[in-house]
């Protein structure tokens, strides 16, 4: 099956001239019409765009000229990226007709390198979720089980590679919402350190938390993807003129040696027992790779989930001012200018982004800023010194990326605080700026994905890259065996 295909085989394919980059897009075009009616990842495809580059990476092909790093390989973009000419929505009613006149930085390096934007994919509205049911276009189902979520809010990302829709895909992360999709859905995701990958082009939700990263079927290919997107730019003042490893020769550097903490505050009360016991045996794994495992201790985590609800809503109160009707999206009918505003956002906005909006106004006004935005500050700056401790005695730090296998449509979705609280584990990497990725690490009883999460050192992926990389071959290499 051709969507099966990895990077590298999609890379040789078209080169060899087994196939070509336009008949490649067209077999997954046909695999998206026949799969996605049940399951909801596109939003929007856009064939005309990904035709036109297909053809310019055949024509190079017929040349014999090397194709770039990911020619003709077949990527989505989660749709809060906006696109040049493609409608982008943000999950949301009031972008329903926004046509972005330009491209995101991570979009734009994707499709120089060669890649074949297919379309763009379903996410929460404004990414405030952690099912997808917060999309205005109806829920994600999860390819694994249609009865389940599949994780958000990246969550059409993480369906539409599980469900091979493509090669690999872009979503993004404010609190975890890369890595649970992953660990959900059974895929890879990675969340790169803050600063790794530019933003020019993402819609913000909360900008001192929001990342772009990709998913892909194996670490390889997410290196490749954040190689390629990675880097500085100018017109994102928040990315860091740091260099950029080649992620991929670094994979195979040996992984003996290396020191994995392991914090208990990962694995205290919530947590699942099935998926305590898979992630304990892959850090088991790790430890027969060579690497030394290392009690840590990350003492501020239970003030993680507040600390985030707070920062996050008072910045996302702050980003979302901007939808008032006037300059984009969806305008109400009005007789005045206030009256506008008002219906504007009240009709363009979800219950979810509402709730975060005034959550966020009531946490940055007059009288309460002090106790709640400036309070989650100095928690924040706590949390990062826990991990800047870990970090002096370890290289990596394991954990559960979720504390559940995914959970069915509907069932916490009228009950915000029990959303909130599944982000336990994923909203500490988002602030305190570090890389963290999700690799599928197991399967409970009912066959459904369990996710190991790794964070790193600030700008360390080649590492966190590496011990993923590397359990990933020890545990194919066994379910081979099996
Ligand atoms: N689930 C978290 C939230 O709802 C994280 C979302 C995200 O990372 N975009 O805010």
């Amino acid at each position: 099956m051709p969507s099966a295909l990895t990077i590298d085989q999609v890379r040789s394919a078209i080169a060899n001239r087994q196939t070509t980059a336009t008949a490649l897009a067209h077999e997954f075009y046909t695999r998206i019409r026949q799969e996605d009616s049940e399951i909801g990842a596109f939003l929007t495809l856009c064939e005309e765009r990904a035709l036109t580059q297909a053809a310019r990476i055949d024509a190079m092909a017929a040349e014999g000229k090397p194709l770039p790093p990911l020619g003709g390989v077949p990527v989505a973009i989660k749709d809060v990226m906006v696109t040049s000419g493609v409608r982008t929505t943000a999950g949301s009613k009031i972008l329903d007709n926004f046509i972005p006149p330009y491209d995101c930085t991570a979009v734009a390096r994707l499709e120089a390198a060669g890649a074949v934007i297919l379309g763009k994919l379903n996410c929460d509205e404004f990414a405030m979720g952690s099912s997808t049911e917060n999309s205005a276009y109806g829920a994600v189902h999860n390819p694994r089980d249609k009865s389940r979520v599949p994780g958000g809010s990246s969550g059409g990302s993480a369906a539409a590679v599980a469900a091979q829709m493509a090669v690999a895909t872009l979503g993004s992360d404010t609190g975890g919402s890369i890595r649970q999709p992953a660990s959900f859905c059974g895929v890879v995701g990675l969340k790169p350190t803050y600063g790794r990958v530019s933003r020019y082009g993402l819609i913000a939700f909360a900008s001192s938390l929001d990342h772009i990263g990709p998913f892909a079927k194996t670490v390889k290919e997410v290196a490749l993807v954040l190689r390629t997107i990675a880097g500085r730019d100018p017109m994102d003042s928040t990315s860091a003129e740091v260099p950029v490893p080649d992620y991929v020769a670094e994979l195979e550097k040996p992984v003996e040696g290396l020191k994995v903490g392991v914090a208990k505050e990962y694995f205290g009360s919530g947590l699942d027992p099935e998926v305590r016991a898979a992630v304990e045996a892959a850090i088991q794994k790790l430890a027969e790779l060579g690497c030394e495992v290392v009690p840590v201790s990350l003492p501020h985590t239970e003030y993680a989930i507040p600390t985030y609800y707070i920062v996050a809503t008072a910045e996302a109160s702050s980003n979302l001012a901007r939808f008032d009707g006037v300059r984009y999206g969806f305008r109400a009918k009005a007789t005045n200018l206030s009256e506008m505003y008002r219906l504007s956002r009240d009709g363009g906005f979800g219950m979810e982004v509402k709730r975060r909006i005034m959550l966020g106004t009531y946490a940055l006004s007059a009288g309460y800023y002090d106790a709640y935005y400036l309070k989650a500050q100095k928690v924040r700056t706590l949390l990062t010194r826990d991990f800047h401790e870990a970090f002096k005695k370890v290289d990596v730090i394991a954990a559960p990326t979720c504390p559940t296998v995914a959970f069915r449509l509907g069932e916490k979705v009228n009950d915000p605080l029990a959303m909130y609280l599944a982000d336990i584990y994923t909203v500490t990497a988002n602030l305190a700026g570090i890389p963290g990725i999700s690799i599928p690490c197991g399967e409970n009883h009912e066959k459904l994905p369990i996710g190991l999460q790794l964070f790193a050192r600030q700008f360390d992926e080649a590492t966190l890259l590496r011990v993923a990389h590397a359990y990933e071959q020890e545990r194919s290499s066994l379910v081979v065996r099996r």
